[in-house]
C-alpha cells in the first residue's frame, strides 16, 4: 500500500476510536528527523496542528538554533486528544499530564507513524514521548537528555520539552548545550539529505 493511503486509514482510524477532537502528526511521509512532544494543548485542537501558540514558539526557536525547517520534519506527539480536567472553580479545562492508559492508547498510533515514515533520527521532547519509546516508565529525561540512544534500530535523540526550559531557566545552558550537540550530529551524519 502507498504511505499516504496507509497513512490517511491510521489518521481516520484513530479519530474514529476517539472520543474527543484529535491533533494527527503533521509533516513530511519521507523525513527524516520526527519530532515528538507529549500531547496537544487548547491552541493545538483549536487548529488542529501539533506545536502552534506559545508551544509553537517554542518549538520554532529550537528549530532555528539546530538549523533545521518545520518543511523538513515531521512532528506529532504520543497523545493525539488533549488531556485535561476541569477547574472546579472556573468550569474551565485545565491541561494535565496524560495518564497512562492515554498513553497505551495512542502510541499504538505513534508506532504506526513511525513504522510508516521510518526516520532516520527521532526526537523526543520531554519526559512522555521518552518513556514511550524506551517503553520504560522509570526512564527519566534528567538522566538520558542529548544523548543517542539506539533503541529497537530506532535511532533516538532526548531532549528536555522546550517548554519546561521556559518555566525552569536553570537548564536554559544545558538545553543549548543539547540542541548544539543534536545539531552537529544532523550534520555529521547528513541525515536531513
Ligand atoms: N503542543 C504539542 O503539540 N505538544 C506538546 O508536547 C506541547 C504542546
Amino acid at each position: 500500500m502507498q504511505k499516504e493511503v496507509e497513512y490517511e486509514n491510521l489518521k481516520n482510524e484513530c479519530l474514529k476510536e476517539s472520543e474527543e477532537p484529535i491533533v494527527f502528526g503533521e509533516g513530511r511521509l519521507d523525513a527524516k528527523i520526527v519530532l515528538i512532544g507529549e500531547a496537544p494543548g487548547a491552541k493545538e485542537i483549536e487548529m488542529r496542528k501539533p506545536f502552534v501558540g506559545q508551544a509553537g514558539k517554542n518549538l520554532d526557536e529550537f528549530l532555528e538554533i539546530v538549523e533545521i525547517s518545520r518543511d523538513d520534519i515531521y512532528i506529532t506527539n504520543v497523545v493525539k486528544i488533549r488531556p485535561y480536567r476541569i477547574n472546579k472553580k472556573t468550569g474551565r479545562k485545565i491541561n494535565r499530564a496524560p495518564n497512562k492508559r492515554e498513553i497505551d492508547k495512542y502510541s499504538k498510533y505513534l508506532f504506526k507513524e513511525l513504522e510508516i515514515i521510518k526516520p532516520k533520527l527521532i526526537v523526543t521532547l520531554g519526559n512522555v514521548p521518552l518513556k514511550t519509546l524506551l517503553n520504560d516508565f522509570d526512564a527519566k529525561i534528567s538522566n538520558l537528555h542529548g544523548q543517542v540512544y539506539n533503541i529497537s534500530n530506532r535511532i533516538i535523540f532526548p531532549l528536555y520539552h522546550p517548554a519546561a526550559v521556559i518555566y525552569n531557566r536553570s537548564l536554559r545552558d544545558t538545553y543549548l548545550e543539547d540542541l548544539n550537540r543534536l545539531k552537529k550530529y544532523i550534520k555529521e551524519k547528513d541525515i536531513i539529505k
